[in-house]
């Protein structure tokens, strides 16, 4: 059994880690769940196959926006809790050591007996998404590309404005708005609790969470605030680009 644990370890590491790091190297994550080749070489995490990657930028490089205060409890404890659960309901079961993570969420999904996978691995996966989807000096109507598109599928930046303001906002209770690519298209749409668009087929391009522990301490009930200030001083607009391929 010894010698077959690290084997396990390394399969499992070798497909979740890989669909983690390759968030960062900006590939979509809806080719990765039709590309059967390996996962390139990655690092195997020490303590189980979800990776609580470093945050892409200091802890108070959002503020005032979202404090240092928000930061460090949302990636320090909710995010690593995410991970670190993930990790611990993964532990031992061979069922997805070569699936990615779309596959895994796919499998697991609407599946009472696995809710504690579907739940750590899906919130894991969104967290690092949604640290990706913003930077410092982000926000404001994007130019390029980006810009073209939200004019020719969208109708414009107001009209892009106003659509993710009201499903960011309009979802009741705790979840995710997102921009999304679908087949090429953007379309904007909002998930309840760890939901994303991985298990639609849908390509994610970038995410707000609104669930209060993202905002509260700094907006208390002010969601809507939030949302527009995320709008206008945070979006990662090349990572959205990077992300349609
Ligand atoms: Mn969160």
């Amino acid at each position: 059994m010894s010698e077959l644990r690290p084997s396990r370890r390394d399969l499992l590491a070798g497909t979740l880690a890989g669909a983690a790091v390759s968030v960062l190297a900006t590939r979509s994550f809806s080719a990765l769940a039709a590309d059967p080749a390996p996962p390139a070489p990655v690092p195997v995490a020490p303590a189980g196959p979800l990776i609580l990657l470093p945050l892409p930028y200091a802890d108070t490089a959002l503020a005032p926006v979202i404090s240092q205060n928000t930061l460090s409890f949302h990636y320090g404890k909710h995010h690593k809790a995410y991970v670190d659960n993930g990790n611990k309901a993964l532990a031992g079961s061979t069922l997805f050591a070569r699936q990615s993570i779309p596959e895994i969420l796919r499998a697991t999904q609407g599946k009472p007996e696995l809710a504690a996978v579907y739940n750590n691995v899906a919130q894991a996966w969104n967290h690092q998404f949604y640290w990706q989807s913003m930077r410092p000096g982000g926000g404001g109507a994007p130019s390029g590309r980006m810009g073209d598109k939200i004019k020719s599928d969208l109708g414009g930046y107001d009209a892009f404005k106003a659509i993710f303001s009201k499903a960011a906002t309009g979802r009741f209770g705790s979840g995710w708005a997102w921009l999304v690519s679908n087949k090429g298209k953007l379309e904007v749409m909002d998930t309840p609790n760890a939901d994303n668009p991985l298990t639609l087929g849908l390509t994610p391009l970038v995410v707000i969470d609104v669930w209060e522990h993202a905002y509260y301490l700094d907006f208390q009930n002010r969601r809507a605030d939030y949302v527009t200030a995320w709008l206008e001083k945070l979006v990662n607009w090349e990572f959205a680009d990077a992300n349609l391929g």
